[in-house]
């Protein structure tokens, strides 16, 4: 695996690549790295000639100091499992490399960040729109690959290459999940042992209401997530920032009797004062 630390050296590296029309597929992280990584370094290494994983804590996403401050560093681990799934270029720039200075641009994505992720975490997304800009420009990619975990980060993702008219096929990978079904995330580092049992029923919840839709023939938006919330009212410790039901594509909060085939089901809640996030579709599908 070649890593690279600075941008110049990264682009002269690949420019024979792209020269040649062979494909470069990029994986953004922040680190961390864990079985939901590798499995788009794997997609990313299957459809492409060339496979980027860029790694880099991105602090202009982080509303929250401590969490930023907190957010867990593996580097040598990470360099290691990168090895095993065979990664041919890693991307480690640290903060000035990305930011020579300050940034002033600012993005907005609308309804799209109106809800959710973007209404707890206020400026989050410009931080994300400003930061995989830079990726994309540093490393033009024709190809990068985003895990359906970050729901709502796919869609602002696929809403900044149609309107800043970027080549780049945008591909969705499906959220892999330890043996008790918790979404594996780099925050799941920092639960201790009763959080991280405990954390397993954001799943359950999903789950739970996804049945429902399953075995329902008209699906209530209400309902749904009624279901969720009740699950996770059972246990005092999981503190529920949010709950909501949406269109897939759109992102409008729904109500009412719904086609299970337009709904997400995404919440976020802090255990052990982490915050985690999960989402799942009522009738089991990709993007
Ligand atoms: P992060 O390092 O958390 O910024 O995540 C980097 C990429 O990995 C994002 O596109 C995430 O959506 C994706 N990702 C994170 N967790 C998972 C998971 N459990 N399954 C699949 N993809 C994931």
């Amino acid at each position: 695996m070649k890593v690279f630390k600075d941008k110049t050296s990264l682009r002269n590296f690949l420019e024979p690549f792209r020269a040649e029309k062979k494909s470069i597929g990029l994986v953004p992280t922040m680190g961390a790295l864990h079985g939901g990584h590798i499995s788009l370094v794997e997609t990313c290494k299957k459809k492409n000639d060339i496979c980027v994983v860029s790694i880099f804590v991105n602090p202009l996403q982080f509303n929250d100091k401590s969490d930023y401050e907190k957010y867990p560093h593996t580097p040598e681990a990470d360099v290691e499992l990168l090895e095993k799934a065979r990664t041919d270029v890693l991307f480690i720039p640290d903060y000035s490399e990305m930011y020579v200075s300050n940034p002033m641009l600012k993005f907005q994505f609308g309804k799209l960040e109106a809800v959710m992720e973007g209404a707890f975490r206020p400026g989050h997304f410009s931080g994300v729109g400003i930061v995989v800009s830079k990726l994309f420009n540093i490393i033009q990619p024709t190809d990068a690959y985003f895990g359906q975990k970050d729901f709502q980060q796919v869609l602002i993702v696929k809403q900044l290459v149609k309107d800043l008219s970027y080549s780049i096929n945008i591909h969705t990978c499906p959220t892999m999940r330890d043996t008790d079904g918790l979404a594996m995330s780099s925050r799941n580092k920092r639960l201790d042992e009763s959080s991280r049992a405990l954390a397993a029923e954001l799943y359950k919840s999903l789950k739970k209401a996804a049945d429902y839709g399953h075995r329902s023939s008209n699906v209530h938006a209400e309902q749904l997530k009624k279901i969720i919330v009740e699950h996770l009212a059972q246990y005092p410790e999981i503190v529920t920032e949010y709950v909501e039901v949406a269109h897939k594509e759109t992102l409008d909060l729904m109500s009412g009797e719904c086609n299970p085939e337009d709904v997400v089901m995404l919440l976020a809640c802090y255990i052990g004062g982490v915050r985690l996030i999960d989402n799942m579709f009522v009738k089991d599908q990709q993007l």
